[in-house]
């Protein structure tokens, strides 16, 4: 057989990645497919953002730009660092991305070595776990439950760090599980952290969807934690702009100067266009269609919406995301059964006969660390919520 690097008998495509192709070829096909797999809203970039892209082609904003991001961008980062997080960010701390993906990827492989441990609490979003492996890190998975809303605690972490362990991934409002950290349980994980000299990774990339009126609050604002955090987010979930790749991250000044050779090295700066576009995007009071308190109040409506279907469903159990815009649903119960002829080994089967019966999509929950929950995102129309959790329950409720 072919001699390739050892990494790619250990690493796959990414499963959501996969879906999306998937959903979007049959779609394609002409079927009427109702997704709650995609792990992205479904309104399209504002005007006032796609204006802003306009203006910077015409005026020929075609060159490279730094490496690490324009300075017009990279100033409004920390205005935005500043009012959201509280913390106080110089320009030189900030590296514009290709998404919150490269952010995540670029500060893993400046912080750790070969055989160094990276803490991932479960379920997690895919590419933290595969990512690791790609560089050759070891991940240590800390399995969270219901019963602590998925939160990771301090009594987890202290069971499963050992002298090896270099970095703590933190995601919250969480993708798949919608939890969000609140402030005693930061300060008691910032200690942790410390105590242990452990970096953060905090990935805020649905810090914009919260539902339980609380401010966000970042691991990176407690003190002594600033300089200990990679704080990352991007444009993607906030403004509809998950195709024109664009993140950033936020750590400490060492950090993000070795962050922008890495990135010197392979992508250099993100496209022109869309760093212009993203310093537009910081100004939502020029555009009246579009507003993120909007935004919000939508989704939350789309949460209840799905809440009060989801909950006639037999066999799901839940509880109520606070924030992004997923349910993680326990479907232990159907494990073992027979759907449509077919005994349920895990979600990904249910996943399977339930998109070839009812031409719902959802995502299973194998890839997020868990085979018996399935996520269901409600990034979709009222009326597509509606309508495709109806035929849900009526086949599920027929079936069980
Ligand atoms: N982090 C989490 C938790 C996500 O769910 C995603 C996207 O799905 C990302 C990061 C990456 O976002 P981007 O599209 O900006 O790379």
């Amino acid at each position: 057989s072919e001699s390739f690097a050892n990494w790619t008998r250990k690493v796959g495509p990414s499963e959501t990645a996969d879906m999306e192709e998937r959903v979007d070829y049959l779609k394609r096909k002409g079927e009427n497919i109702y997704s709650f797999a995609l792990g992205m809203p479904n309104f399209f970039t504002p005007e006032y953002i796609k204006n802003g892209a306009k203006a910077a082609i015409d005026s020929n904003k075609s060159f490279y730009t730094a490496t690490s991001g324009i300075m017009e961008l990279k100033r409004e980062i920390t205005h935005s660092l500043y009012e959201k997080n509280n913390v106080d960010y110089k320009t030189s701390e900030i590296v514009v991305t290709n998404g919150g993906k490269q952010a995540v990827f670029d500060a893993l492989y400046s912080m750790c070595n070969q055989g160094e441990e990276v803490m991932i609490p479960s379920p997690y979003w895919v590419s933290y776990i595969s990512q690791t492996k790609l560089m050759g890190f070891k991940p240590i998975v800390i399995t969270t439950s219901e019963k602590n809303g998925f939160k990771v605690s301090v009594e987890d972490l202290k069971k499963a760090v050992t002298d090896k362990s270099k970095v703590l991934i933190l995601n919250s409002p969480n993708n798949p599980t919608g939890a969000i950290y609140g402030y005693d349980e930061l300060a008691d994980i910032a200690k942790f952290c410390i105590e242990n000299d452990l970096y953060v990774i905090s990935d805020e990339v649905y810090s914009e969807y919260i539902y339980n009126n609380k401010k966000f609050i970042s691991i990176s604002s407690f003190e002594k934690m600033k300089d200990r955090t990679v704080v990352v987010n991007a444009f993607s979930k906030t403004y509809g702009m998950t195709g024109w790749r664009i993140g950033y991250s936020a750590s400490s000044k060492q950090l993000a100067s070795f962050m922008t050779i890495l990135q010197s090295h392979s992508t250099s700066n993100v496209s022109s266009i869309s760093q212009y576009a993203a310093v537009t995007a910081f100004d939502d009071s020029v555009d009246k269609s579009f507003k993120l308190s909007h935004l919000r109040s939508d989704f939350k409506k789309r949460r209840a919406l799905a809440d009060n279907i989801l909950s006639e469903i037999k066999g799901f159990k839940y509880i109520l995301p606070e924030g992004a815009f997923y349910f993680w649903i326990d479907i232990s119960e159907y494990i073992n059964k027979n759907l449509s002829g077919t005994v349920m080994k895990n979600a990904t089967d249910f996943a399977n006969i339930v998109l070839q019966n009812t031409n719902v999509a959802l995502m299973p929950g194998d890839s997020f660390g868990d085979s018996s929950h399935i996520r269901l995102s409600f990034s979709i129309s009222e009326e597509k919520i509606r309508n495709g959790l109806l035929i849900l329950k009526n086949y599920l409720n027929k079936e069980m």
